[in-house]
């Protein structure tokens, strides 16, 4: 699902997302600088004309790669920087791109998704 940030009338960014999307969906939405940001749906706030207007959920947006306080729960899955198949969990690199990576890759300061 793709999407877009916009300010919302709390003052707050948010998304436009087009579709029907629903809470805890994630949105991969475009920067003003042509970034590609994975993020959380928080509430959909109004849907019409097949765009939604919704919050963001920051407690759950996909954390850093070096943010090792917030790691999501690891999957066994392929490490998408040194390609073995280990316990991945998916974080975000210094670009704002996504990806899997194990526990020992993430310790790595020069990762990049790209
Ligand atoms: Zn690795």
């Amino acid at each position: 699902m793709t999407g877009s940030f916009t300010k919302l009338r709390s003052g707050d960014w948010g998304l436009r997302v087009s579709g029907s999307p629903k809470a805890g969906q994630t949105v991969d939405a475009v920067c003003k600088n042509g970034e590609m940001k994975t993020m959380i749906i928080g509430r959909v706030l109004w849907e019409g004309d097949g765009i939604a207007l919704c919050t963001i959920d920051r407690k759950q947006t996909v954390p850093a790669i070096h943010d090792v306080g917030r790691s999501s729960k690891p999957d066994l899955g392929m490490c998408q920087a040194c390609g073995e198949r280990r316990a991945v969990t998916i974080r975000r690199d210094l670009n704002g791109m996504t990806g899997a990576v194990c526990a020992m890759c993430a310790k790595d300061n020069s990762i990049s998704f790209m």
